[in-house]
């Protein structure tokens, strides 16, 4: 059995070659070995030249019948090779390749893979790999992408090399493979790498994708926390029901009571709440805090950004204010001795509930009792930070809110056996936001249209895609130049302001506060509004270059408008010529159903631009597979939970390595 060790311990490689490598992102063997091939030539059967046309990747043969070295200047060192083989004749071109007219021979047949394309009207091979006939093996050879200093030869060679002396042992469970009809590894390896037939590579290729699935379902189940210990709470929510200044809806009701269950039932909770913009989310986490307060606990609330973590304080205070419970705000804006201050109000328990970002869970935030974690808004919370916790010996309740609505089949990925409720439905007296796209033509008009808006008193935004404008960005509009033009249309009537996410945090603050004063009338932003800010009396959302967003975040700019009982619009002003482009604004007219909106983002993007790797810290091929995959990844699921802790350090080292050793996965 071999060890997998670094990878200048190959022969053949040097410090020059390790570095080459490690562009690759391959540093060990093991790494080498898990390195797949882009793709594959068949060079069992090559084409007929009567049957090739242009393409990418051609393999052929024929017989020379023609050598010409070409004589034209600046084409000096090339050399022409006309080829035969009964069925029709194929130019190939060798530029500055002299030193083939030593080696090939008229009447002779070769191999050759390459690129073939029309010039003036005939087929054309230029520079390809040229084959002996006695020295092209018979088979399918993978193709790998590679850096300058790194042959394809050599891949082949070393990873060859490095198949033959792996160990054959099998490193999943028995159990795993019997049922699951896996072949063992190095049938795995060999069979992706040099595939012996299709049907050899597609049994090879199964167990990879099984594989996968598998680890990355067990790194999830290692991140479930243990059921039992949680922290019983029983306190009532009741008096915070009765300071509400409206009802609950019953979809807010109905998720209350399953966080409720969750607190009180003895194990700790762990719950995603999902609900479109305007749901309702921040009453009901708020109801979880206040209820984790009543039983003698400390309740956390993170934010993604300062100012959402500020208009949660203001709302928060101003909501639990009557009833005696103490809101506090930490962040990593604040001075030192204000933040000294509220560090040692929650260390002694005289802050109730806190909220921040995630300086929350910094290591010098020393809570008295804390009961209660809730993020709001795709803030993450992964592994690390409930590590974290677990180190300062506590467990709390955790409650993740977050109003991307996650398609269902993605949660399930995702998120596993996780706790899910979902607010379905928007507090009554709502008016459905008018939608509309706007082209250039009619772009001034609608401008002016805001007028009546502002003089009954209501608020708009205006989103841009940039902060100045680009050179490079052509037809982009930026919050500067909106901001002069429509000063031009509007003159001194109306008051607007311009706020992105270059400027200063205090200045950001204040600007954000005057238009929830309703000191500012049009605020002209970049997408840094898109999450959470809550402004009921805006009634109109522009945004330019609409083209330019995804259909989760045009959705979540959307819902920064229509929550107040006014009727409200979004405006998308589509400078995009692209069939997607004009898809995304037809879907956005169509549908206010987040969930909806989502699937078709999936659908239109792939997964990986919307789920990034980083968003989530799962490798996003992985992601692919599952929703391709997802039998495999039923049975994979059942797997893991029944031999989760149960697997060997091989398969748990390769959990860790998917995870990159930071499983910060959503949740
Ligand atoms: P979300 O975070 O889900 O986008 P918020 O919690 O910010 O939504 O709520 C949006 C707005 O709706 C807020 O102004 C809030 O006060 C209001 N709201 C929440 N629940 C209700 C309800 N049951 N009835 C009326 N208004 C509500
Ligand atoms: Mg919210």
């Amino acid at each position: 059995m071999t060890e997998y060790v670094s990878i200048d311990s190959l022969k053949g490689v040097g410090p020059k070659k390790k570095l080459a490598y490690e562009k690759m992102g391959i540093k060990t063997t093991e790494d080498l070995i898990n390195y797949f091939p882009d793709s594959y030539i068949d060079y069992r059967n090559p084409q007929r030249l009567g049957q090739i046309g242009e393409s990418e990747k051609v393999f052929t043969s024929g017989t020379v019948i023609l050598l010409k070295p070409m004589s034209r200047r600046g084409y000096k060192r090339s050399l022409r090779v006309l080829i035969a083989d009964g069925s029709d004749r194929l130019e190939v071109i060798f530029f500055n390749s002299s030193y083939l007219q030593k080696i090939i021979r008229t009447g002779r047949k070769y191999y050759f893979y390459g690129k073939v394309t029309e010039y003036n009207g005939r087929l054309n091979m230029v520079n390809p790999t040229i084959i002996e006939e006695d020295s092209v093996r018979k088979e399918i050879v993978p193709v790998y992408r590679t850096v300058k200093g790194i042959s394809q030869s050599e891949m082949r060679k070393n990873i060859d090399i490095l198949i033959s002396q792996m160990s054959a042992e099998e490193y999943l469970p028995e159990d795993v493979v019997q049922r699951n009809g896996l072949c063992p590894p190095q049938f795995m390896l060999r069979n992706i790498h040099f595939p012996q037939n299709r049907e050899c590579f597609k049994i090879a290729m199964y167990r990879k994708i099984y594989e996968e699935l598998f680890i990355m379902q067990l790194g999830m189940e290692a991140m479930k926390r243990p059921q039992d210990g949680g922290i019983v709470m029983k306190g009532s929510v009741k008096g915070y029901i009765d300071i509400l200044p409206f009802e609950l809806t019953d979809a807010q009701k109905k998720v209350l009571k399953d966080i409720e269950k969750d607190m009180e039932s003895g194990r700790s909770m762990n719950r995603l709440v999902q609900g479109d913009v305007g749901s309702g989310k921040t009453a009901v986490a708020a109801a979880a805090m206040y209820k984790a307060v009543k039983s003698g606990y400390q309740a956390v609330m993170m934010a993604p950004t300062e100012i959402l973590a500020k208009q949660h304080f203001a709302s928060l205070k101003r909501l639990f204010g009557a009833s005696g419970i103490k809101t506090c705000i930490l962040t990593g804006g604040m001075k030192t001795s204000e933040r000294k201050k509220v560090l040692k109000d929650i260390g002694e328990g005289k802050a109730d509930v806190i909220i921040g970002t995630h300086a929350l869970i910094q290591d010098d935030v020393v809570y008295d009792k804390l009961g209660l974690v809730i993020t709001d808004e795709q803030h993450r919370f992964g592994v690390n930070q409930r590590i974290k916790l677990g180190e300062k010996g506590m467990s709390p309740h955790i409650l993740v809110m977050t109003a991307t609505p996650i398609p269902r089949t993605l949660a399930v990925i995702l998120y596993g056996e996780l706790s899910m409720s979902v607010i379905d439905a928007l507090p009554g007296g709502r008016k459905k936001i008018i939608t509309r796209e706007i082209r250039e033509d009619m772009r001034t008009e609608m401008y002016l249209s805001l007028k009546e808006e502002f003089s009954n008193g209501r608020q708009t935004y205006a989103v841009t895609p940039l902060i100045e404008e680009s050179e490079s960005l052509e037809n982009v509009r930026s919050t500067e130049t909106l901001y002069e033009e429509l000063k031009k249309l509007y003159g001194d009537t109306v008051s607007m302001a311009v706020v992105h996410g270059a400027m200063k945090q205090a200045e950001k603050d204040s600007i954000m506060e005057r238009f929830s004063n309703g000191e500012i009338s049009l605020l002209i932003a970049t997408s840094v509004i898109e999450v959470g800010i809550d402004v009921p009396n805006s009634t109109v959302m522009v945004i330019e270059n609409a083209e330019r967003f995804g259909l989760a975040q045009l959705h979540q700019l959307r819902g920064r408008v229509g929550r107040g009982t006014h009727q409200s619009y979004c405006y998308l002003v589509n400078r995009g010529t692209g069939d997607v482009a004009k898809k995304r604004m037809e879907i956005m007219c169509e549908s206010s159903d987040g969930f909806y909106i989502s699937e078709k983002d999936l659908e239109l993007r792939g997964p990986g631009e919307i789920f990034g790797v980083r968003q989530h810290g799962l490798p996003d091929e992985c992601i692919v597979d599952a929703i391709k995959h997802v039998d495999i990844l039923e049975s994979a699921q059942r797997d893991a939970a029944e031999f989760s802790g149960k697997v060997g350090t091989k398969v748990y080292e390769k959990m860790i390595n998917m995870f990159d050793g930071n499983m910060s996965i959503g949740l």
